[in-house]
């Protein structure tokens, strides 16, 4: 038996690359973005009572990690790369039907548009279906999950005395929280769990239209170098 799904709408995101985005929603309160609803849901019936709830759960393609192949085991990035897990034990993006889903915090409700702030996802996510965060419903006390019981440890972020007034006049330009979103994001340590940093190696990502740098002084801290617009 086969379905068809057809996107209800496209995720103008913070986020440009894969890489540094968290690994899961509200973990970055500064990541902002704009869910655009396609035809029909782009008139504004489809969104009437958006505006009493606070949080929406998103259910998404992770369409830059569709495969043929399904997988059963995945190497979750949580578990440092190496050790392996069943797929349905894990949040991994590769997955049968490559569906994903975010709880996310909705901070405006237009016709045809819904502004989003706490995402994971990547610019241009299709989104198939939205439904309401139910606080009764969704959030059950004693729960428990042995591999992933708590948020990451954030690690330190440093600025170099350059950058910080950079980030700051591109969130200025943008009317993004920038240095919020880059301090959130570059907390969560993005670099894959196997990967000992050479202080002297440069990484890099595309956040809006601009470039963040940075280098590892120590394994555990990082050093923001520069923040420059990209086009
Ligand atoms: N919260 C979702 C879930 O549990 O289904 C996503 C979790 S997944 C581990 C989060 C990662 O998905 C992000 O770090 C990002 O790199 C990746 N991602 C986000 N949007 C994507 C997309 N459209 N296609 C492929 N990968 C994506």
């Amino acid at each position: 038996m086969q379905h068809t799904v057809t996107p209800v709408g496209i995720v103008r995101s913070c986020f440009k690359e894969k890489f540094a985005i968290p690994r899961q929603p509200q973990l970055a309160p500064a990541a902002r973005g704009v869910l655009e609803l396609l035809p029909p849901f782009d008139q504004g019936d489809a969104v009437e009572g958006l505006e009493q709830i606070s949080h929406v759960w998103l259910l998404f393609l992770f369409h830059q990690a569709l495969e043929d192949k399904p997988r059963l085991k995945v190497r979750p990035p949580r578990l440092g790369g190496n050790k392996s897990m069943g797929v349905f034990a894990t949040r991994a993006t590769h997955r049968p039907n490559g569906i994903g889903q975010s709880v996310v915090r909705l901070e405006g409700v237009e016709p045809g548009r819904l502004l989003l702030s706490g995402i994971d996802l990547l610019d241009g996510t299709p989104v198939i279906d939205i439904k309401p965060y139910v606080p009764y419903a969704d959030s059950i006390s004693g729960a428990s999950n042995l591999m992933a019981s708590a948020a990451p440890q954030a690690i330190a972020v440093q600025w170099s005395d350059g950058a910080l007034p950079q980030a700051k006049a591109h969130a200025l330009r943008l009317g993004e929280p920038l240095v919020e979103l880059i301090e959130q994001c570059l907390a969560q340590d993005p670099r894959p769990a196997y990967q000992v940093p050479a202080p002297e190696r440069v990484y890099g990502v595309k956040f809006w239209d601009v470039q963040v740098r940075w280098q590892y002084p120590q394994a555990d801290v990082i050093r923001v170098l520069e923040v420059v617009r990209e086009t």
